[in-house]
């Protein structure tokens, strides 16, 4: 039996040198056995990456498991509510977020849509579980359609388009703008019926400010130079 000079260790017969520090290994009262297999391979293997079939088996069978004992426990156990939608619901939105990750080639545009109608459906799934009040075909789908729309008008802008990051900038200010406007203006005709814009003027002024700035930088050269070399974009 050799133990390393350096840092002590035990070392296998058919070790030349300490696995852990590299000391080489001088034992006369024992020579190296060189004949028998050593006992771990000598040289560091790398593990390739998870193969996406394989992630999406265990991301899959994960959700799966949780929505179905989910649904168990709420039919046999903890009864009295549906509370179990809501995470069964839960887990399909997920699983909709996840797709991209899983099929890898799945088009970005197609990939939000779902999105959206992933969004859409899980408020659907609390509007069934809290019926009455409308607020799901009045506020809730409307807003997830328009966000939908707007996220999916900026992808484009920055996939086809190619646009600027001052040009992205005022592209979502406007878009924030937009969906603040409509925010308020759905709201007021949900618990009012009619329509004011008020809070959401403050918003519409800043974003119209900012992007007024930002379309006089892009438009003249010397100017977007300026932005450009002082914050490095
Ligand atoms: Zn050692």
């Amino acid at each position: 039996m050799s133990y390393c000079v350096n840092c002590g260790v035990e070392l296998h017969a058919t070790c030349s040198a300490c696995p852990l520090c590299g000391t080489k290994v001088l034992n006369p009262a024992q020579p190296v056995d060189r004949e028998s297999p050593a006992p771990f391979p000598g040289r560091r293997g790398d593990v390739g990456p998870a193969q996406k079939g394989d992630l999406m088996i265990l991301i899959s069978i994960i959700l799966a498991v949780t929505a179905g004992v989910c649904g168990l426990l709420n039919l046999l156990i903890f009864r009295g509510t549906s509370w179990s939608l809501y995470v069964i619901g839960g887990c399909a939105l997920l699983w909709v977020f996840f797709l991209p990750v899983f099929l890898g080639r799945i088009s970005p545009y197609v990939s939000l849509l779902l999105d959206g109608a992933g969004i859409a459906m899980y408020f659907g799934i609390i509007a069934w579980l809290h019926p009455g009040h409308g607020w799901y075909l009045r506020i809730a789908f409307p807003l997830t359609v328009l966000a939908t729309g707007l996220i999916l008008l900026f992808a484009v802008c920055v996939r086809q388009i190619h646009a600027s990051i001052l040009s992205r900038a005022a592209l979502v200010l406007g878009e924030i703008a937009v969906f603040t406007v409509a925010v308020e203006l759905l709201l007021d005709l949900f618990f009012r019926a009619a329509l004011s814009i008020t809070w959401s003027a403050i918003v519409l002024t800043c974003c119209v400010i900012i992007d007024a700035a930002l379309i006089t930088i892009i438009r003249r050269a010397g100017l977007r130079e300026e932005v450009r070399r002082r914050m490095h974009i």
